[in-house]
């Protein structure tokens, strides 16, 4: 059986947020995305330990031509900006979800639509600084990776290893996993786990700070800006709510 498919019903062309500049060599930012098929869904619900694998794969399936890096490896903002268009162009815009109405504290039934959902502005230069920076304290130049799908589910299964390993020692083993896996050098060195290690432990607390922050600030650098307006239908206040990810997004009932 063919895993690439040609008999999509709906197509349409998109430009990764990136434009396809942040990685090791340029790639076309243009994407095609087809629709999913009953067979791209049945993938997608297959229980998965690497669910983001799962999606990404099915995503790169979808490209009417395959993309110059594997999708799992793109930021997480091309990534999930991928998965909204695939949502679009499978189910359509109109996206159902319950949030909670800051006002009246009412939980509120709302339907947004993803496509009006904006797009960050891509600003390499600001990205740059984000990515390449000196801590305030020890003055090491940080390089960190760029956060991708792939990234994501290696910190999580390094995190449960650890756990695992050091049942008895009491500590975040999730921000060291966090931490170990994001940066790609320190003073234009690639460490490999233990040294590395040793180097974090030894870090000034305000420089471990300052090292999360750029981690969290370069995971949202690029993509979907998430917020949107919802107007209360129990108090008629105007408030700001997230996108997340609900049953809706890929099961729409409203078909
Ligand atoms: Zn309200």
């Amino acid at each position: 059986m063919s895993e690439r498919q040609t008999n999509y019903t709906v197509m349409e062309g998109y430009e990764l947020p990136s434009k396809g500049r942040i990685y090791d060599k340029e790639i076309n930012p243009h994407i095609e995305l087809r629709s999913m098929t009953a067979r791209d869904e049945m993938k997608r619900l297959s229980p998965s330990t690497t669910p983001l694998k799962t999606l990404a794969d099915i995503i790169e399936g979808c490209c009417i031509e395959k993309p110059a890096i594997p999708v799992y490896d793109m930021c997480m903002g091309d990534y999930e900006f991928l998965l909204h268009k695939l949502r679009i162009v499978t189910y359509g815009e109109k996206y159902k979800l319950t949030c909670r109405c800051s006002h009246c504290l009412n939980n509120v039934e709302t339907e947004t639509n993803l496509g009006e959902l904006e797009l960050r502005e891509f600003d390499e230069e600001k990205f740059n600084e984000i990515k390449t920076f000196e801590l305030p304290i020890s003055r090491k130049l940080i390089t960190l990776k760029v956060p991708s799908p792939r990234l994501v589910e290696d910190i999580e299964s390094k995190t449960k290893e650890m756990k695992r390993k050091f049942k008895s020692v009491n500590l975040d083993f999730e921000t060291l996993c966090k931490m170990l896996c994001s940066i790609e050098s320190i003073d234009g060195v690639k460490y490999n786990q233990y040294d590395m290690e040793k180097i974090l432990n030894d870090l000034p607390a305000r420089d471990m700070q300052k090292l999360l922050n750029n981690i969290d600030a370069l995971t949202v650098a690029i993509g979907l800006d998430t917020i949107f307006e919802v107007t209360c239908p129990h108090c008629g206040e105007d408030f700001k709510t997230f996108f997340r990810y609900g049953p809706e997004f890929f099961r729409p009932t409203n078909i």
